[in-house]
This record gives structure tokens, C-alpha cells and sequence, in this order.
């Protein structure tokens, strides 16, 4: 059933329209058979580029669809209730234009961001490293300042990279000093770079369709006037980036609940056991009940963070917030989901026990939920 949704304006409505269009007619019929063969799904990226929904929350002056938060989110949302891999896909996308877009200087902004919000190309985001994931602050890949001033030199190893090998730009946080946290560089270094190498891809447990491979950065050359920020911002850029980031997860993981809640509906009306379809019994009724609750709550969770972020208001802890609940109660949704079907819900016959593994990365990527009660806790606790 398609989420009941309050929009701000008409034109949302219309890109949600487009949205569940694009979904029926172009995604849906291709996602089964594409993450069964782990395919990245470069094609559906260039759709939702063409189309504008690919750049949705960035200025219309740079290419971008000039959209509130809000309603970019409810895009995403819709994307993940037919494929959470491209919809994912999105989240990271204008994850990695955020360091240009909020800290870049105007003549890098009209240099850069025609091209990354134009629609044709696709970033990736280069923060996790083999040794260092939520303590980001110990990375060890490395920019040098070449002795003419023009340009660094990158040497290290990137982890994690969804994108990898596809992407057009790689938004990369490195070390250009050793002064910790406050030591990190913002770069955006073009695919075609020298010295840029992948790992083959990890062979994960779901979302398969999102390629995932360390980058190796060996000795590769990036103009000084790639870099976002000053010498030492990059830990703040990248934090703020994930601010963001995470609630296009959440709203990922909330589409992902949704659609689960869908198919065991669908299959609770239609089953019988015992003479009744088994909607009928109390404890698969109420469990679709709990399964609604959460649902709507995570949607209402990761829209009021939306909401201050869109009125200008600090919503750091509030998307800590709504990644927590938006992608615990995914997990716990995606695993009643399987319930309510019984062994057929076990099956690959139904998808739901993709529903249920793509669930699981939502509580550990862009700060696992170990992480966003760290942000939470800290915020609650600190001395005003
Ligand atoms: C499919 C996928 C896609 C990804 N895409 C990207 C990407 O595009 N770009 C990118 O940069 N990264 C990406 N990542 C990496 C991801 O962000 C990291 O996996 C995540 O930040 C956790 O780091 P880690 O795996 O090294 O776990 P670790 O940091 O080693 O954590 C291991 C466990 O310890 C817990 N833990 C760690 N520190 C604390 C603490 N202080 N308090 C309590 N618990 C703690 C964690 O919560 C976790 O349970 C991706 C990961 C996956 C699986």
C-alpha cells in the first residue's frame, strides 16, 4: 500500500508521481534478477539522473532540483520500497556532493558541481579504511604536497567504497597531517586519476547490487584546488556529511520496512490455515499492527529531522535519532515479515528474505547504531 504522505508543495507530489512511476516501470521488473547476479546497476542511476531525481536537495543554479530535504527523503524512501541497493545508491550519491556543495569555494562549486549534479555521473565516498571504520580519526591514507604547491600526492587504502570501480568522482577523506582528527583533508579525486586501483568486490551478505571495493590510492596525483576546505577540515566535513547522509538511510530503511509490511500483508489476506486466511488470527493481525506502528513512527522520525534541517536548525542528534530507529525497526520488520509467511517467507521465492539481509547493513554503515547512540548519549549527557 503506498505510504500515506503530507507533502509541502504540488511539485513534491509530482516527483513522488514520477518516482513510483519510474519504480513500477523500470526497476521493479529488473531488481530480482540483477542483485541475484550482483550487478551494479549503472543504467538506473542514468534514468534517475536524467529524470532530476538523482541531485534532488542541491541549489537548481549547480544542476540541482533545488528540493527540501524532506521531500528528497520521501523520494529515496519510495526508491527502497522496490530496490534498496539504488536507493542506497542515491543516499551515497549526494553524500559525496555534500563537501562541495556546503564547503567548497564558489569558483570549485561552478568548477565541480554542473558535473556531479548534471545527472550523468556517480560519486563514491572514500572514509572507511581496513584499520579504521567508526574510529575514523586513525586513518592512515596519506596526502602529500607536491614540492610545487599545485598538486598532492595519495598513498593508502580505502575500504568499504560502494561505487567502487563505477563511480566518475571519489569524495576522499586523508591524512595531511598527524595532528589526529584534526589532521584530515577533504579531496575530490576524478576516476580517470593516476594510480587508483581495486580491490575485487566484497562478497557481501545482501544488497548485492552495490558494488563494494577497497580503493588503493597509489601515489595518485590530485590538483590542490580538489581539495574542499582547508588542510584540517576534513573530519568536520565529513562528520556534517554524515549528518545528512544518515538520514537518507533512514529513509531507505524506512521504504525497505514498508515494502516487507506490504508483502506480509498481501500474503496474510490470501493464506488459510484452519479453514481462515491467516489474517484472521490475532497473533499474525497483531503482529501486522506492530509492524504498521513502526513503520509510520520511523517515518515520522526521520521527518522531523528533516524538517530542522530544512528550517536551519542544528539536527545532528536528531538524525542520529532517526538512524537508530529507522533502521532498528527495519531489522525488526524484515524478520516479522518472514514470520507472517512461514517457510515461504525462508524462501528466495518471495522477497522477503532479501528484505531481511539488505535489513541488516542499514544498522551497520554510515556509523553503526553503536555509534548513533555514542552521538546520542553524548549530546544528552554533555555539560551546557
Ligand atoms: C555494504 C557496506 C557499504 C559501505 N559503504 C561505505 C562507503 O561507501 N564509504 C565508506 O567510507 N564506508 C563504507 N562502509 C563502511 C562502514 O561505514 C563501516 O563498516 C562502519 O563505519 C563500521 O566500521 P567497521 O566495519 O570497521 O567496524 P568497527 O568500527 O571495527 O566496529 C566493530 C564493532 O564495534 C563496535 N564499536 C566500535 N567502536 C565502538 C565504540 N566506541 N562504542 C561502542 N561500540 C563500538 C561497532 O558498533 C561494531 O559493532 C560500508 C560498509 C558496508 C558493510
Amino acid at each position: 500500500m503506498p505510504a500515506v504522505r503530507l507533502l509541502p508543495t504540488e511539485d513534491a507530489q509530482d516527483l513522488i508521481d514520477l518516482t513510483r512511476e519510474i519504480c513500477a516501470k523500470d526497476l521493479a521488473p529488473q531488481v530480482d534478477e540483477m542483485e541475484r547476479a550482483a550487478e551494479f546497476p549503472r543504467d538506473a542511476f542514468r534514468l534517475l539522473g536524467k529524470t532530476g531525481l538523482l541531485s534532488l536537495p542541491y541549489p537548481e543554479e549547480y544542476g540541482g532540483g533545488g528540493q527540501p530535504y524532506e521531500v528528497y527523503l520521501q523520494v529515496v524512501e519510495e526508491i527502497a520500497t522496490v530496490w534498496m541497493s539504488v536507493a542506497v545508491g542515491v543516499s551515497v550519491h549526494s553524500l559525496t556532493c555534500y563537501p562541495v556543495a556546503s564547503w567548497a569555494t564558489v569558483a570549485q562549486r561552478e568548477a565541480l558541481l554542473p558535473g556531479m549534479l548534471g545527472g550523468d555521473q556517480l560519486g563514491a565516498y572514500c572514509l572507511s579504511e581496513p584499520m579504521s571504520g567508526s574510529d575514523v580519526g586513525s586513518m592512515t591514507t596519506r596526502a602529500t604536497l607536491e614540492p610545487s604547491g599545485d598538486a598532492y600526492r595519495i598513498r593508502g587504502t580505502k575500504a568499504w567504497i560502494s561505487h567502487a570501480g563505477h563511480a566518475d568522482f571519489y569524495t576522499s577523506f586523508v591524512r595531511t597531517s598527524d595532528d589526529g582528527s584534526r589532521g584530515l583533508s577533504c579531496f575530490v579525486v576524478p576516476a580517470d586519476a593516476a594510480g587508483i586501483e581495486f580491490a575485487p568486490a566484497e562478497r557481501k551478505m545482501g544488497l548485492a547490487s552495490d558494488t563494494v571495493r577497497q580503493v588503493v590510492f597509489d601515489g595518485t596525483p590530485v590538483d590542490a584546488d580538489r581539495r574542499v576546505g582547508e588542510e584540517g577540515q576534513g573530519m568536520a566535513i565529513a562528520l556534517a556529511a554524515l549528518d545528512s547522509g544518515r538520514l537518507g538511510i533512514a529513509a531507505a530503511a524506512t521504504g525497505l520496512a514498508q515494502a516487507a509490511l506490504d508483502a506480509a500483508t498481501a500474503y496474510a489476506k490470501e493464506r488459510e490455515q484452519f479453514g481462515r486466511p491467516i489474517g484472521d488470527f490475532q497473533g499474525i493481525a497483531f503482529m501486522l499492527a506492530d509492524m504498521e506502528a513502526a513503520v509510520t513512527s520511523a517515518r515520522a522520525t526521520y521527518l522531523h529531522a528533516a524538517r530542522l534541517r530544512d528550517a536551519g536548525r542544528a539536527f545532528s542528534t536528531q538524525a542520529a535519532v532517526a538512524k537508530l530507529v529507522c533502521t532498528d525497526n527495519a531489522m525488526r520488520v524484515t524478520t516479522d515479515a518472514i514470520q507472517v509467511l512461514g517457510g515461504a517467507g525462508y524462501t528466495q521465492d518471495f522477497p522477503l528474505e532479501r528484505y531481511f539481509r539488505e535489513a541488516k547493513v542499514t544498522q551497520i554503515f554510515e556509523g553503526t547504531n553503536q555509534i548513533q547512540r555514542l552521538v546520542i548519549s553524548r549530546q544528552l549527557l554533555k555539560n551546557t
